[in-house]
């Protein structure tokens, strides 16, 4: 009896012992859980610190390779590009700049062989086996659009866009081709990439695809075929009321929806008899998540924008449904520019509204945003005007420093945000 009574005092002991340990353990776990969200948010802030430094819209300039034999653009390095016309010289500079495709490379040295020069041939063949492979031009060109895809997941509005004139690469640098991937592609794979990492962190991810035609809005994942959509505009959230948002785990997922987006649009424009390079694509991914540890929500947008063609079409060219379009790919390009125009002396009023698609982007140009922006060029002498006058729109838009930068993150009961 007096055994049991022992080991009984004994158990009633430990007990105590182990509630002091647990309560011990509990209040680490709240002291780790609270250095954890210090952490985390000082981990982002510097992210976001480094970003700011590099600043918040950056371009970059792509040129495709020449079709004809006369190039008009040269490249010196990596940051700076010089227009040739009529004997003058004019230079810009980018945060980037991808010169002509690697092809143009290749043919060189096709037409080397084709002279029969084999010797020289030979020699060069072996000298370039000696030198390391190069990147792949569609993943080098991705690579500048990395730290933006980051931000997105850490809550912030981000914009990644390809201006230019028709035919000079937008669409391939968007959207590539099955063999060479563009930017879209890449960047939800990235995204859903680093989405996998935050273990403590469960996302929720909803893809939307709206083309602006002739300034109306159209939703691309609607069943039924189109459908125009207003704006709404509440607080500091811009949103298109009706538009499709799907949810999307993965990236075949994503691919779907985009693949069903692409055919929609397809099928619309056959019906409307215009041709894809007259309407503005834009795809936009909402990443929310929760944390289970800090206990904090975010909310960031990866809106991705194919635009319509910059050229300038004169007005004699262009007789009714193409004047129309011209004038409305005219106005809100133009708008776009006095947006970004705006922004750079910091004016007090920004014009966003001036255009769906300046109304649209808002959240992805003001204040908490982030942007890339490619501008893409011709080579072509014959271009050489169109070239000139996108040359002049990027590096306008290079001089632009958003506002403070500020996340949409809120505690879990509250979910408000400034996003989309
Ligand atoms: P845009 O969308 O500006 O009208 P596209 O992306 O459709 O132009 O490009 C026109 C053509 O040139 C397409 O056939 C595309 O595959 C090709 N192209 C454009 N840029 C490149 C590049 N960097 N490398 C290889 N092919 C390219
Ligand atoms: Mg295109």
């Amino acid at each position: 009896m007096a055994d049991v009574q022992n080991q009984l005092e004994q158990l009633k002991g430990a007990a105590g012992q182990l509630a002091q340990v647990e309560q011990q353990a509990a209040g680490e776990v709240e002291e780790l859980r609270t250095l954890y969200r210090r952490e985390a948010v000082e981990r982002k802030g510097l992210y976001n610190k480094l970003l700011e430094l590099q600043g918040n819209i950056r371009v970059f300039c792509r040129c495709r390779k020449s079709s004809t034999s006369g190039s008009c653009v040269e490249t010196a390095d990596d940051q700076e590009l010089v227009v040739v016309q009529r004997g003058s010289r004019k230079k810009f500079h980018f945060d980037r700049v991808y010169p002509q495709s690697s092809t143009q490379v290749t043919n060189t040295w096709g037409a080397l062989e084709s002279t029969f020069i084999h010797l020289l041939s030979l020699i060069v063949h072996l000298l370039c086996a000696c030198l390391p492979p190069p990147l792949p031009r569609q993943e080098e060109v991705f690579a500048g659009t990395l730290p933006v895809i980051t931000s997105c997941v850490d809550g912030y509005n981000v914009c990644i866009l390809a201006y230019g004139q028709t035919g000079s690469g937008k669409t391939y640098t968007m959207m590539g081709d099955k063999e060479n991937p563009g930017v879209n592609i890449r960047s939800v794979r990235e995204l859903l990439r680093i989405c996998a990492g935050k273990e403590t962190v469960s996302y929720t991810l909803k893809i939307s695809m709206l083309e602006i035609y002739n300034d109306t809005l159209n939703d691309l994942l609607t069943k039924g075929g189109n459908a125009a959509l207003d704006i709404r505009v509440q607080g500091k959230s811009v949103s298109a009321p009706g538009l499709t948002r799907i949810q999307v785990r993965t990236e075949a997922d994503i691919l779907g929806v985009m693949e069903m987006g692409e055919k929609n649009r397809k099928i619309a424009s056959t019906k409307m008899n215009i041709q894809s390079s007259r309407s503005h694509l834009l795809v936009a991914l909402e990443v929310e998540g929760s944390d289970e540890v800090s206990g904090l929500t975010s909310r960031g947008t990866l809106t991705l924008c194919d635009l319509a063609g910059s050229e300038r079409i004169s007005k004699t060219e262009a007789e009714g449904q193409r004047l129309v379009e011209a004038a409305a790919i005219n106005k809100s390009l133009t708008a776009l520019g006095q947006v970004f125009g705006a922004l750079r002396c910091n004016a007090l009023h920004v014009p966003f509204r001036n255009s769906k698609l300046t109304h649209l982007l808002q959240p992805s140009l003001s204040g908490d945003a982030k942007c890339c922006v490619f501008v893409n060029v011709s080579p072509d002498v014959t271009d050489a005007a169109e070239t000139l006058s996108t040359l002049q729109f990027g590096a306008a838009i290079r001089q632009v420093s958003l506002g403070k930068a500020t996340r949409n993150v809120a505690p879990a009961k509250n979910k408000e945000t400034g996003g989309k």
